[in-house]
């Protein structure tokens, strides 16, 4: 039954939103005299990433005083990194250009609130063994690197990763495997990091065969930033190599629809073509993707590169993050622009991470406006309000006899 309308939401600029969903190329600006296949080459890629302050003014000079101090202090946080191919997709002529404020240190980063930690999940709180996170009964977050091939300033693991703040992570796997093979309840393995894609396909070959040895192992995860910094990564022979152990699944990480260009398309397309699931996460962050036209062309395009969009993370309070965060009210205000106003396959969960290690939590808008035992009432993404009876729960009513035989598992 119908009850009554607050109103319908308005639709985003359709120019603003198509051109948001066009595949470009990243192109080649400063490299355009490297070679093909040195370009298309991934080691090349990460050797020739961007490390330095005196490499990031001479790319781009207009560097701010803000972005320059910020580079200066990179290294004793987190490292400053970015690939060439990555790099080419920053506006140098906009300082709020939404990729820019990704990858580039900025000063803010400094300054710590009293809330914010260094460890926001209470990971290392969590750990077993050196690497491996046991928080939820069945599954673990098996940590296996400290590198990735450019570095996030709102990395939620920037006490590790990249090493620059001393943290001195070097993953055992012997010991986090043993651990897993020890406990027949972990049915699940995420592999993160760090970035997993960054080891050689040997490596990671013979740390994946070791974990799929284990007979309770299930389900395999990678937990990966690599096909959107470096699809030249994502080779046939990766995929080759990985299609051996499904079921396999990989999680993507990307926050602006410019990233998703016709080369992070094609890599995309080829681990998909390996049968490979994929799902994506993104942060929300403050002037990158804190607008409901930026994700709705976000997760409209992820569909478009056979994504699912899989999790919104409010961000973690990191240290030195405050500039980046969004407010979990801007963070709604996005959920409720998605919900019934694009295709259902493309809403993500919007989840955060409690403070101090309480895990993931589920936050929705509001649609169940009260319930008690006789109705539910329920508001629709137009704001339409309406009543549905309640059902009583009751017994099943199928009861086997006794003399009932189950078919025999095969
Ligand atoms: S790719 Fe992931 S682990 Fe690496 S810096 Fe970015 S958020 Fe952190």
């Amino acid at each position: 039954m119908h009850i009554e309308s607050s109103g319908n939401e308005k639709d985003e600029p359709p120019a603003l939103l198509a051109s948001l969903k066009e595949f470009r190329s990243a192109g080649r600006g400063f490299w355009h005299d490297v070679p093909e296949a040195q370009w298309n080459d991934w080691r090349w890629q990460l050797k020739n990433r961007i490390t330095t302050l005196a490499q990031l003014e001479r790319l781009m000079p207009t560097l701010s005083p803000e972005e320059r101090a910020g580079a200066q202090f990179a290294n004793t946080k987190l490292a400053l990194g970015i690939t060439p191919y990555f790099f080419n997709l920053i506006d140098p002529a906009d300082e709020n250009c939404p990729v820019r404020r990704q990858v580039i240190p900025r000063i803010e980063e400094t300054t710590t609130a009293a809330w914010e930690l260094s460890d926001p999940c209470g990971e290392d709180g969590h750990s077993p063994v050196p690497g491996l996170v046991h928080r939820y009964p069945d599954r673990v977050l098996f940590l296996v690197t400290d590198r990735c091939a450019s570095y996030c300033r709102y990395c939620t693991r920037s006490r590790l990763v990249s090493n620059a703040s001393g943290y001195d992570f070097h993953p055992e796997f012997d010991k986090q495997i043993a651990y897993i093979a020890a406990h027949p309840e972990i049915r699940d393995v995420l592999l993160s990091g760090g970035d997993p894609l960054i080891f050689s396909d040997e490596k990671l070959e013979d740390l994946l065969t070791r974990l799929r040895a284990i007979p309770h192992v299930e389900f395999l995860r990678i937990g990966t930033r690599i096909p959107i910094f470096l699809p030249q990564r994502i080779t046939p022979e990766l995929c080759s190599m990985l299609k051996q152990f499904h079921p396999l699944f990989i999680s993507i990480h990307t926050n602006h629809p410019r990233e998703l260009t016709t080369e992070v398309r094609e890599a995309l397309g080829r681990l998909a073509d390996a049968g490979i699931p994929l799902g994506n996460q993104s942060v929300l962050l403050k002037h990158v993707n804190d607008d409901v036209t930026v994700m709705r062309a976000l997760v409209q395009k992820l569909l478009m590169c056979r994504v699912k969009p899989y999790y919104v993370y409010q961000c973690d309070l990191i240290a030195g993050s405050a500039h980046l965060r969004a407010s979990v009210r801007k963070g709604l205000e996005i959920m409720k622009g998605l919900r019934g106003h694009t295709t259902g396959y493309a809403v993500p969960q919007y989840v955060i991470d409690a403070p101090g290690g309480g895990g993931k939590v589920p936050v929705n808008p509001e649609y169940v406006l009260s319930r008690n035992s006789d109705r539910v009432v329920i508001r629709n993404f137009e704001g339409k309000v309406f009543e549905y009876p309640e059902a009583r729960d009751g017994r099943p009513l199928f009861k086997p006899s006794e003399d009932f035989c189950p078919p025999e598992l095969v």
